[in-house]
């Protein structure tokens, strides 16, 4: 009843047309309230002047009237127009939001609402930051379409491999973001590199190609009072470390670790002859 009574007017309420027609239903009932309680107070002092063309009681059913026809049509009509703007107003404030927080191109979030989620992330969660690897030539081979048909391909991958307790997101080009929740470490690591394993093993049709794709993943832990910035500053390491080691792999921060410390990687030129694996894995752990 007391929320019932309430006239103050959230955004949220004005999103579903019945609160509309139930915030004009109250607005008209304050104003018969109103112009009936003004009306009783006027008709007295009236009466005792002579100034009434007509007897109190007729003044008093002229009055009920008038409060229900002017005050509660009017307002309720006024409210309606006001609700309904209301309305559009936040349906599209809604739209907007949306938009902001999700990526065009997969339709999965963006860095920014994934930034927000892993703020708002507590306990026993990790986060695993995706990357496609060498896909700079699969847009230089198939072209930049084919390059965009295989982010919205792994994005789809991703989504359907994770349960609606994680958070997936495109942190931007080929790198993806996930907050994988809800399960001991030792589960979240084998769903995450079950997902790995089935990117690689599959192809991807696009404009009459089959690509082949494999990603590398870096995890990192989220723990009560660790910092967020430096759980994804971790992850990015172990995806660099991922990286190094030869691609197609997901390594964890405690691996990385234990490879930086322990030297265990391949002392000959990467790929692209940027320097030794184990230069790489250093540089990345600042050793
Ligand atoms: P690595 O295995 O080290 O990750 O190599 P890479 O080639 O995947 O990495 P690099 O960062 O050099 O290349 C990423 C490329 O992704 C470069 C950029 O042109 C391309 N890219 C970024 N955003 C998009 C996009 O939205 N669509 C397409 N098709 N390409 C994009
Ligand atoms: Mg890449
Ligand atoms: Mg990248």
């Amino acid at each position: 009843m007391r929320n019932w009574m309430s006239l103050q007017a959230d955004f949220g309420n004005f999103q579903h047309r019945r609160n509309v027609y139930l915030f004009a239903l109250k607005m008209s009932f304050f104003a018969v309230i109103l112009s009936g309680v003004v009306i009783s107070l006027a008709i007295p002092p009236l009466g005792f002047f002579g100034l009434l063309p007509m007897t109190s009681a007729h003044a008093v059913g002229f009055g009920a009237i008038f409060s229900w026809l002017v005050g509660g049509m009017v307002s309720g009509m006024l409210s309606l127009a006001a609700g309904f703007a209301l309305h559009e107003l936040t349906l599209s404030r809604a739209e907007f939001e949306k938009l902001s927080r999700t990526d065009t191109l997969s339709g999965l979030l963006n860095r920014r609402a994934f930034t927000e989620a892993l703020e708002n992330t507590e306990g026993n969660a990790s986060l695993v930051v995706f990357d496609v690897d060498r896909f700079k030539a699969i847009n230089d081979r198939f072209g930049h379409a084919c390059g965009d048909a295989v982010i919205t391909a792994v994005s789809a991958m991703l989504i359907s491999a994770f349960d609606e307790m994680s958070v997936v997101a495109r942190l931007g080009g080929e790198e993806f973001g996930v907050i994988v929740s809800g399960e001991p470490l030792e589960a979240r690591m084998e769903r995450i590199e079950g997902v790995r394993v089935r990117i690689a093993s599959g192809a991807i049709a696009a404009e009459g190609h089959d690509i082949r794709i494999t990603v590398s993943g870096g995890v990192a832990d989220l723990a009560a009072g660790r910092n967020k910035q430096a759980v994804y500053a971790s992850a990015d390491r172990a995806l660099y470390l991922a990286k190094a080691l030869g691609r197609n792999r997901v390594v964890h921060e405690r691996e990385g670790l234990h490879h930086a410390w322990h030297g265990l990687v391949d002392n000959s030129p990467d790929a692209e002859g940027r320097g030794t694996e184990s230069d790489n894995v250093m540089q990345a752990y600042g050793i």
